[in-house]
């Protein structure tokens, strides 16, 4: 098997996904896609490794997002409409170190995450925030509350940064609207993580060039091929152009966020090959030496063997 194309971040086990997944799946493969599924609680977590185990071309990583740490987060193309959903909502999940370290002793999983912090939590309608009107400030949190959900991110990233250590995994992290934070809880940490992942990344400049001098690497996906001013959230492309080619990884975050052409519809791991092609425009490369590196970059990171026989 040759894999071409790798998509460092994805979500095949989603809800999304349950009428076709085998088809999405044969896509991606008939692509040359090797990807990482990833989980954000425990069923999703759990599905990563389930779906990683049948699947040539897919690895996983095991997890709880900052989001799950808190009480009504819902989604149902992540969890469905089902009774796994109705029971999730409202549930808010601690780490559960046993749990994880469980899951995690499958070969198939290569890190650990997503895990990290989201702020955006606090703002009811991050479109509204992106169109530069005003974002709800009654968000429906006191102070105590945003210090409490604040609180309760941060132990679940530092128990999670602990856990990659104990299983010598890299991290693959999910940061909004937190990178100030995020630093200054990676800084103390960095000489003992594995090289790790920042997915989706949305910080500033000086963001990226502080996470780079801690030697991680930086994942892109859809939002790069967005004409600028359309739903964008950072300065892409010169962020893209200060990090150094064998730091970066593509990503689709599917089912979110699908590329252009595909814009506004359900993402799929084969779709990566539109981010690449992006990332090779950004960084004056062909298509073909962009994929390369990133196979290369995502073995290293990683420790796949994704071009073996
Ligand atoms: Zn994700």
């Amino acid at each position: 098997m040759k894999f071409q194309y790798f998509d460092a971040h994805t979500h095949a086990q989603f809800a999304a996904y349950d009428s076709d997944r085998d088809a999405v799946l044969a896509r991606a493969r008939a692509t040359g896609v090797g990807m990482i599924t990833v989980g954000t609680q425990r069923d999703t977590s759990l599905k990563a490794v389930e779906v990683a185990r049948v699947h040539e071309n897919v690895w996983a990583a095991v997890g709880l997002h900052p989001v799950h740490t808190g009480k009504s987060f819902h989604d149902v193309q992540e969890l469905g409409g089902g009774e796994a959903a109705r029971g999730f909502a409202g549930r808010g999940e601690e780490f559960d170190h046993e749990y994880y370290r469980k899951l995690a002793e499958d070969p198939k999983v290569v890190a650990i995450g997503e895990c990290g912090l989201d702020y955006a939590v606090f703002v009811s309608d991050r479109v509204l925030e992106l169109q530069k009107r005003a974002p709800r400030q009654e968000s429906g949190f006191s102070g105590e509350e945003v210090r409490r959900i604040k609180e309760k991110q941060r132990e679940a990233f530092e128990a999670q940064i602990k856990f990659a250590h104990e299983v010598q995994k890299p991290l693959m992290i999910h940061c909004r609207s937190a990178f100030s934070d995020l630093i200054s809880i990676l800084t103390p940490n960095a000489s003992r993580l594995n090289p790790s992942v920042i997915h989706f990344f949305s910080g500033t400049l000086g963001d990226a060039k502080k996470l780079l001098d801690m030697g991680f690497y930086f994942t892109f996906g859809g939002v790069i091929t967005f004409p600028p001013k359309a739903g964008r959230l950072g300065d892409y492309d010169e962020v893209i152009k200060i990090i150094p080619p064998e730091r970066i990884l593509s990503e689709t975050d599917a089912p979110y966020v699908a590329p252009v052409p595909y814009r506004g519809k359900r993402n799929e791991p084969a779709y990566v090959v539109e981010v690449v092609k992006k990332l090779a425009e950004l960084n004056g490369m062909t298509a073909e030496a962009t994929a390369e590196q990133i196979a290369k970059n995502a073995e290293r990171v990683f420790g796949l063997q994704l071009n073996g026989e």
